[in-house]
């Protein structure tokens, strides 16, 4: 693996993944950047996501102490030569990686990136290289790190946000956020009128609920277990709701509208609802699966499957359309955050895990 040379050496205090399960503890690294096309944040919030946990509990040890988080946000401290995008002082909002250079990435599409994978799961920079390395540790998850006092990222995976705007409620758009309501306004383009399940009501599945209910689909029906979360979904404009430890979900379903919906979000990954959300969709209807291992091979003929990858958005489009719409109260995201110190990371996991927390927020408050 390349080495990079002749950067400055930043110290940071980051959160590391040792051991499968954690706890992630916080210890001071050595990190070497910003290169000509990178970007050194100081990070004020960061989200927790699904893929952070996963991340915890799946660890190997020939995976190496990793740094995870990729729901950061922050201010610019210093930029490479060639970064034309940001300046010190600028706020920013990070997102996944992309490579620029591949086909899907010139034509507009970087959640096709030929890169994607290795650029967001690889631990490594584009060339190879790895900033924590003098340390032993492994960066650049998802082009950012962002369980972190400081992350290098590139004009690729940032977006400049206003500067009157609060960090800590605008850091989760960057994953979990912009993918439910992606999917429902980027990738599947539901129009007023349509109707839509979507299995999960957590962070991603509640986002999709306010963009449904955005672009007026109707009806919006949210499914889950939890009766909290399946009350916030009615306030944020899901039009029914089933509890699928009490009831039938397609029987209900059925009730609700004959013939099946026009769209089905499979986001718990559970497989009796993967299984449920191909039969509850109408003929030429559309399922969409966020398990990350593509699509199921049980899908009958007739309807189409979708595997979703951060709702195929752009997020230097997506993250302002988001952001507008969060202030003029068409979005209100901020209801699912709840707000923890940076040193009680793994009581911020712990609590979305059990459902205690839609979203958890960390803040990163030693360096504001
Ligand atoms: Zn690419
Ligand atoms: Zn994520």
């Amino acid at each position: 693996m390349p080495l990079s040379k002749n950067l400055a050496l930043q110290k940071i205090r980051a959160a590391v993944l040792r051991k499968k399960n954690g706890p992630l503890r916080i210890e001071t690294l050595n990190m070497k950047g910003p290169q000509d096309t990178e970007v050194l944040i100081r990070i004020a919030a960061s989200g927790v996501c699904h893929t952070d946990i996963g991340m915890v509990h799946h660890w190997e040890t020939t995976d190496g102490p990793q740094v995870l988080g990729h729901e950061g946000a922050g201010v610019v401290e210093l930029t490479g030569k060639k970064v034309k995008a940001v300046r010190p002082g600028d706020h920013v909002v990070l997102s996944y990686q992309s490579c620029g250079t591949c086909r899907s990435c010139k034509s507009g599409r970087p959640t096709k990136c030929r890169r994607f994978y290795e650029l967001n799961f690889g631990f490594h920079r584009l060339d190879g290289s790895n900033a924590l390395e003098s340390s032993g540790v492994r960066g650049h998850f998802f082009g950012q790190s962002s369980f972190s006092s400081h992350v290098l990222a590139t004009e690729r995976n940032i977006v400049k946000v206003s500067k009157k705007l609060p960090l800590k409620v605008l850091a989760p758009l960057g994953c979990g956020i912009q993918t439910g309501a992606g999917t429902v306004m980027n990738m599947l383009k539901v129009r007023k009128g349509k109707s839509i399940a979507i299995f999960g009501t957590g962070a991603v599945g509640l986002s999709a609920i306010m963009a449904a209910h955005v672009v007026g689909a109707n009806p919006i029906i949210g499914v889950d277990i939890m009766p909290s979360r399946l009350k916030l979904a009615m306030d944020l404009g899901a039009t029914h709701v089933i509890n699928s430890r009490i009831a039938d979900v397609a029987v209900v379903i059925s009730r609700i509208i004959m013939g099946g919906v026009n769209y089905v979000l499979e986001i718990t990954g559970n497989p009796q609802m993967l299984q449920l959300a191909t039969e509850v969709v109408k003929k030429r209807g559309t399922a969409a699966f966020f398990t990350g291992d593509g699509v199921p091979d049980f899908v009958p003929q007739g309807i189409k499957a979708a595997a979703v990858v951060e709702g195929d958005s752009v997020p230097q489009i997506f993250i302002p359309e988001l952001i507008k719409l969060h202030q003029s109260g068409k979005f209100p995201f901020d209801r699912l955050l709840k707000f923890y110190d940076f040193k009680d990371i793994n009581r911020a996991m712990k609590d979305s895990i059990n459902g205690r927390t839609i979203k958890p927020v960390l803040l990163m408050n030693g360096n504001f």
